[in-house]
């Protein structure tokens, strides 16, 4: 491949995490490069969103499909969906890269995996974008309303936050009500403000954290009772739940050392900088920490309800199952001495294996 920066060893690296299929996608005359990842497809077939997005060489890339794609495999796998585990990527600025033959492109390449691999939206994409996929494949999930789709995700992903958050509640405190908690929600956009009414309107004591000033005000204006908190100074504030909605990593070293709530749930995803040490950190803590793959699986359950002819009621339904799923994982953690992040991978590979198996029987 010419320029390739991408090393050697992929397929020892999809050999490492057990990833199925990676498919590399080039076009001249687009000037589209993308790499699809398929993880795993024994629950069903790979669904991910596509993330546009400039990565400084080939190999971040490639490394982020694998790790996406992996994620996906067990975000269906813990939410009980007949999905696997999918995600694309697509390299370049998707602020001046973007054009109809660009995703039309990609939407052919996403064909031609026949159904193996279904897509959606993710960063750098956009309902327009998806619209320009669909004209090429039926293989598109997360499309907008008027074409039959399930629109935007992000109120059923808030409803599956609050759920999860519930339950750690519940574990928590001996009740899952949330009224008079203080609960800080970090980043107000499509989940956060979501969720904020959820607990807004179960009355807790709500405190939301936003870098961009338009945020706060919208906040403001629909939620008058909410109180701003300093974005920089968050860590630091009194709070029962920590909720974090904007981006990943936020719990490390450094922020582990300030916090002090009872709860973490939010909807972002990656929220431990590192799963093994962060999880353990938040245990030895005596903090509940509802694994973010789980409770923010709303938006993918979502997508799954278009598969099978969209129904709101019925992915509000599914979503609801969070809050079982989460105390299941809650227990099962406590039992066996070990972080909750940890028990939800093994209660979704569990799941995988066990209908893997069934599989080879038929
Ligand atoms: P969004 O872009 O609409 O909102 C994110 C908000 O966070 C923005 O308002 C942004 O200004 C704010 N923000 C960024 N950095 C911040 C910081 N340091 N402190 C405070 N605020 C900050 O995104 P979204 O769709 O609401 O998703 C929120 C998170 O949930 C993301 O991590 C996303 O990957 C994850 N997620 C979303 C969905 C969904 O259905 N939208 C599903 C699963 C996971």
């Amino acid at each position: 491949m010419e320029n390739s920066t991408i090393e050697s060893n992929v397929l020892e690296q999809m050999m490492l995490k057990e990833h199925e299929q990676v498919v590399f996608c080039t076009d001249k005359a687009t000037g589209l490069k993308a790499i699809i990842a398929i993880h795993n497809t024994v629950l069903g077939p790979a669904l991910g969103g596509t993330r546009m997005w400039q990565y400084e060489n080939e190999a971040l890339a490639l490394n982020d499909v694998l790790r996406l794609s992996r994620g996906m495999s067990y975000k269906a796998a813990i939410s009980g969906l007949n999905l696997g585990g999918g995600k694309a990527v697509i390299i370049g600025d998707s602020r001046t890269q973007k054009n109809e033959a660009l995703m039309r492109r990609f939407g052919k390449f996403v064909d031609s995996l026949d159904g193996k691999y279904i897509t959606a939206e993710d960063v750098g994409m956009s309902p327009i974008d998806m619209e320009y996929i669909h004209d090429e494949t039926d293989h598109v999930a997360g499309l907008p309303t008027s074409l039959g789709g399930g629109g935007d995700p992000s109120p059923v992903t808030a409803y599956g936050v609050y759920m999860g958050m519930k339950a750690s509640a519940k574990k928590m405190y001996g009740s899952d009500s949330l009224a008079g908690k203080r609960i800080i929600v970090q980043g107000a956009g499509h989940v956060g403000q979501y969720l904020i009414d959820y607990l807004d309107k179960e009355g807790a004591k709500v405190g939301v954290s936003d870098i961009f000033a338009d945020k706060i005000k919208e906040v403001k204006h629909k939620f008058p009772k909410v109180d701003i908190v300093d974005s920089n100074g968050i860590y630091d504030e009194a709070m029962d739940i920590y909720a974090p909605c904007a981006l990943g990593a936020t719990i490390n070293d450094d922020t582990l050392s300030k916090l002090k709530c009872a709860i973490i749930a939010g909807a972002a995803n990656n929220q431990l900088g590192n799963e093994a040490k962060h999880g353990q950190i938040v245990v030895d803590k005596g903090m509940i920490y509802a694994p973010d793959f789980l409770i923010n699986a709303g938006g993918l359950i979502n997508c799954y309800s278009e598969l099978e002819g969209y129904n709101r009621d019925r992915a509000m339904s599914k979503t609801e199952e969070i809050y079982n799923t989460t105390m299941n994982i809650l227990i099962r953690a406590e039992q066996n001495s070990m972080p909750t992040y940890q028990a939800a991978n093994e209660m979704a590979e569990q799941r995988i294996e066990a209908i893997g198996n069934i599989n080879k029987v038929l």
